[in-house]
């Protein structure tokens, strides 16, 4: 047991019922409470790593004791992740966990764009793209050229594919087909690869690398 650090064996035995790590890893699982706190200030309490922004909460399943842990201390040491009661192997707890963090940072960018909604007099079509992105999960391209330009100019960190656009509608499809060339390239990075497909056939032209 020489890779586990004595930081660990500390944290997690007098809190745990079995007297080894292994055994005590067993008991432990990963709650369904997840916090972000906005900036990199926390502690995991199972390793000591520092500057963490998302805690997981993890739970003793015989004595209830709870504590707060970063995500790689989720998958270095085997806790049970679970889903609709069963266990996941340790690829999908993997991927859930990476799920979660998604969700996270894209929850963190709506809020931050709300701010920024909330900050500017001449932000009525932000606040309605905002509103109809949390009702239907994805954007037209009007309104996705709108959130991207202003995620680029405040420079609030996100992902492009945060924010599905749709082109199945044929209000939306026109919209692209009609839009001018510095706007498309401001979309780019969020369109999909059939997507960006359907923009060259419209005649728009990729970023240059
Ligand atoms: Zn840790």
């Amino acid at each position: 047991m020489e890779h586990y650090s004595q930081r660990v064996r500390n944290s997690i035995l007098p809190l745990s019922i079995g007297d080894t790590l292994p055994k005590a890893f067993e008991e432990w699982s990963v709650t369904e409470n997840v916090v972000d706190h906005e900036t990199p200030q926390e502690t995991c309490e199972l390793c000591g790593q520092e500057s963490l922004r998302y805690h997981f909460e993890i739970r003793n399943s015989l004595n209830r004791n709870t504590i707060w842990v970063g995500s790689q201390c989720i998958l270095r040491f085997g806790l049970s992740v679970f889903e609709n009661g069963r266990v996941l192997s340790s690829e999908d707890a993997k991927k859930k966990i990476s799920r979660i963090m998604d969700q996270l940072r894209q929850d963190a960018c709506l809020r931050a764009l709300e701010r920024v909604a909330e900050a500017e007099d001449d932000s009525e079509i932000l606040t309605i793209a905002l509103n109809y992105f949390k009702k239907n999960k994805y954007l037209s391209p009007k309104q996705a050229f709108v959130v991207l330009w202003r995620l680029n100019k405040h420079r609030i960190d996100h992902s492009p594919s945060f924010f599905k656009i749709d082109l199945k509608h044929d209000r939306s499809k026109a919209q692209l087909r009609e839009m001018e060339l510095s706007r498309v390239r401001v979309l780019w990075p969020a369109l999909s690869s059939s997507q960006r497909e359907i923009a060259i056939r419209y005649g728009h032209t990729p970023p240059p690398a």
